[in-house]
Order: C-alpha cells, then structure tokens, then sequence
C-alpha cells in the first residue's frame, strides 16, 4: 500500500507529531535539536561527553574546557618519583571531536539556570536543555595564614598535574642530599585520599636511589589515612618506616595541622613546632571547583549535593554535577569514580531527554598507589545505590593482600600501568 503525503496531510501530521513531543517526549519537538553543554572536558567531562554520544548520537554535545592538553593525576606521582615522563599522562581532544563532541576551549564564567545557558570568558553563550558540570576541585588557600595562590610557583601543590608537577619534579631535583621534603597533607574531604601518601612514598623512593641522606616529613592532621596498613607495610620493607633510620616520618593528628606559613624560610608551623623545608609541598584544602560556587550549586560544605541516580543538582534543576565537585555519599573523590559516575550521568541524561525511565545504577572504584620499585597496591570496589537513594552502598570489593608475595607487588604496578592506557583511551579515545 502506498501512502500519499499532500500539503495538508504534511501539516495534520506535523501538528501530530508536535502534540506527542509535547506530551511524551518534550526535547524531541519536530525538528529541535536536545543539547547538552558539558563544563570542564576533565576526566568526569570528557567521559560524561563522549557516553552521551554513545547513547544517543542526536545529542548535540558541546564540552567547554580552556586547556588544550589534559594531564591526569593518575600517575603524576610516579613523574615526581622519576619514573615516568610528563608526556606520558598528556592527553588531547582530537577522539572526542572525532565522535561529533563540539569541543570549545574556553573558561565558563557562569550558569543561568532559569535561562539554561552557560556563559564563557570569552564572551560567548551555549543554550542547553540539560548541563553537565565536572570541574573537579579548587584550592583554599585561606586555612593556613601566610599562605596564597600568589605563592604556588615556589611552593607548587601539584595537585592539579601540568606544570606544576614538572615544577615540583625540578625543585626535588635540584635539591641538596640531606635535604627535607615535607608534605602537607589536606583535611578531609579532597582529591585522592590515597594520593598523599603515594607521593610520600614515590619520593621516597627517588630519596632512596638518588638522595640517600634526604628525608620525607608528612604533616597531617588526620589520624589515619586511605589503605594505612598496607602503606605501612611497604613503607617498612622499602624506607625503614618505623626505624632510626627510616626516610618517611608521618605525623599524624589534629595537632599536626599546620597553620602558619612562613614562605621566606620555607617553614611551616603546627601546634608542635615549626617545621623547615628544602622543599615544600603543601596540599591545600578543598572545595567543588570555582564555577560550581559562582553558579550557586554548591551547600555549606562547599560540594555539590546531587541525587545519585542522575546526579541532578538538588539546588537547580537540569543541572548534573559528576566528579570530585560532586557529593557522591559513598564513592571517593577519584579519577576512576568520576569515570564512572559520569556514565551514569550520561545514561540518566539520555534518558531524561528522551523521556524514558532512568534505569538502576551501579558504580565502580579502583585505585592503584605504586610505593616504590616493583611495589604496587591496591584497592577494588562495585557499589549501587541504597533503596532509599540516601547513599552509594559498597556491594564487593576487595584489596591487595596483606601477605601479598613480591610477584604480586610487582604485578600490581604492571596493573596500575595498563589501567592507565585503559582508562585514558575510555575517557579521550
Ligand atoms: C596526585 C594525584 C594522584 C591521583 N591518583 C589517582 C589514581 O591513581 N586513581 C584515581 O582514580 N584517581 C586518582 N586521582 C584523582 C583524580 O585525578 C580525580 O579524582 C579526577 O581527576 C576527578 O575528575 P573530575 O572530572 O572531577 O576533575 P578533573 O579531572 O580535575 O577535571 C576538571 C576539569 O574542569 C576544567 N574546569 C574547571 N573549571 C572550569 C570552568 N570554569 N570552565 C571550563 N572548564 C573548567 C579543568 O580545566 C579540568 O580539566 C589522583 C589525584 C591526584 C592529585
């Protein structure tokens, strides 16, 4: 049977088709494009942009990000510690384009929520009908007096990796043997809990081959930390940890929180003592990323609450918040959760857009800390949202055995290894 389409037939079908957009599906009016815009193309952005797209190639994707380059985290440890390149954790947008994602390199300066429309320094506008924002953390500088942004140079955080992890590289490099890194370690919550701790012990190691009368000096104010019995463990087979001669020394506890700086003489002070550095690396503490304040998405913590199967904003409604901005009660702030909170973004947001029910998620966590030469560890974990939604609840996981053989060490870091080539090609490939 054939079926003749005249002009008034055309507009009764039209008029049709608007009627159960209208109804059923309210982005798929004739016509009408539903568009996404993603803020920050880091790792919970890219990943959030690129599923999207896997899940419905209609969307029209613009991720927003001002650098061209993304260097990960993940692993920048290991380019303090000398054994990897910077180049090695560099990654570019040229896959994400490649899959239609419109990729604008800019700086978002502000969400309009009522009017759906992200505004950039650049002075340009995208209008959305839902947005993605990942952009991760931004550093307090304002709880240790003496200390400012101004001040990064010198004593770089590198806890955003780039060039300030090659800053820090260099100042290790060039400092004296018998010289004192001392490691400020940040109040919960923040980025990576166990990444402190694993640059403690990666310079360590750099200590050990390079610089053997040179020391590591945690200052901490938390009395304990992410995955302590097994840093422990390979702290005392590797650095001596707990001897006279041990290169680590951690000092735990409230009153080891440091509150003054002095930045002339590289000095620190908490409630002991001052302590000096020859080079010192202070981890500040930290809220969501800036723009998530400016746009109002954040609660008194200074994180974003969200629901956690869509993870909306509960302050402004088609707004999602994925990552470490995120408060994602019960996974860590970490590049492999941010992953994966992004793919259950992406699919909740392709559904919300084409009027389908949001299906059950579940979350996934692994983390890898290299501790030294041939000394891997690590910790897994699946998780899925409570029946009440309050909460991301662990289902199984598991971590490296305490009695781990050296064979299992060292296949721990040929883990860590792959993940990386693994994760970066899900995230940018
Ligand atoms: C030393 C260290 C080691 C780590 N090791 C691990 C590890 O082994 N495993 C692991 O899973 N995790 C690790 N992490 C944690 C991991 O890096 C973060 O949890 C992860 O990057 C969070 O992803 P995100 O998308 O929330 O933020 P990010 O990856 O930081 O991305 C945020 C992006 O948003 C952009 N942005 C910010 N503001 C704006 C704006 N206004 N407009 C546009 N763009 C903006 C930024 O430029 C950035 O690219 C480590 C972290 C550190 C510091």
């Amino acid at each position: 049977m054939s079926f003749k389409i005249n002009r008034r037939t055309f507009i009764q079908t039209l008029s049709a088709a608007a009627a159960v957009g209208a109804v059923g599906t309210p982005y798929l009016a004739f016509g009408a494009t539903k568009k996404v815009v993603v803020v920050g193309g880091g790792t919970g952005g890219a990943t959030a942009a690129k599923y999207l797209r896997l899940a419905d190639s209609s969307i029209e994707v613009t991720l927003i990000e001002p650098n061209k380059d993304y260097y990960t985290c993940y692993l920048s440890n290991e380019v303090l510690g000398g054994d990897r390149d910077i180049d090695s954790i560099k990654f570019g947008y040229e896959g994400l384009k490649k899959r239609g994602i419109k990729v604008v390199h800019d700086y978002v300066t502000g969400i309009d929520a009522k009017a759906k429309k992200v505004t950039t320094k650049g002075g340009e506008s995208f209008k959305y009908d839902r947005c993605i924002v990942a952009p991760g953390v931004q550093m307090r500088y304002d709880t240790i007096e003496g200390y400012d942004e101004s001040m990064i140079e010198k004593i770089p955080h590198a806890w955003k990796a780039g060039p300030q992890t090659i800053a820090l590289r260099k100042q290790l490099e060039d400092m004296k043997d018998g010289g004192t890194f001392v490691l400020v370690s940040p109040p919960n919550p923040f980025r990576c809990p166990p990444g402190p701790y694993e640059r403690a012990s990666q310079i360590a190691g750099y200590f050990k081959e390079h610089k053997k009368k040179s020391k590591v000096i945690i200052l901490d104010s938390k009395p304990k930390f992410s995955k302590q019995g097994l840093f422990v463990q390979g702290w005392e087979k590797l650095y001596g940890y707990g001897t006279d001669n041990s290169i680590i020394e951690w000092r735990p506890g409230p009153d080891a929180a440091v509150t003054k700086l002095d930045a002339g003489k590289l000095t620190v002070t908490n409630e002991f003592d001052d302590v000096k550095a020859d080079v010192l690396n202070i981890i500040p503490a930290q809220h969501a990323g800036k723009i998530a304040v400016t746009a109002g998405l954040t609660d008194d913590s200074g994180w974003c609450p969200i629901a956690l199967d869509t993870f909306e904003s509960t302050i402004h409604k088609n707004i999602h918040i994925i990552g470490d901005a995120s408060i994602a009660k019960g996974m860590p702030k970490s590049g492999y959760a941010a992953n994966s909170e992004a793919k259950v973004c992406a699919a909740a947001v392709s559904a919300l857009l084409n009027g389908k029910e949001i299906g059950s998620p579940s979350y996934v966590n692994t983390c890898y800390s290299i501790i030294g030469k041939d000394y891997g560890i690590s910790v897994a974990s699946v998780h899925k949202l409570a029946k009440d939604k309050s909460k991301i609840i662990k289902v199984s996981g598991g971590l490296t055995p305490k009695d781990a053989s050296a064979e299992a060490h060292k296949r721990e870091v040929g883990y860590a290894n792959s993940w990386l080539k693994n994760i970066t090609d899900d995230i940018f490939g």
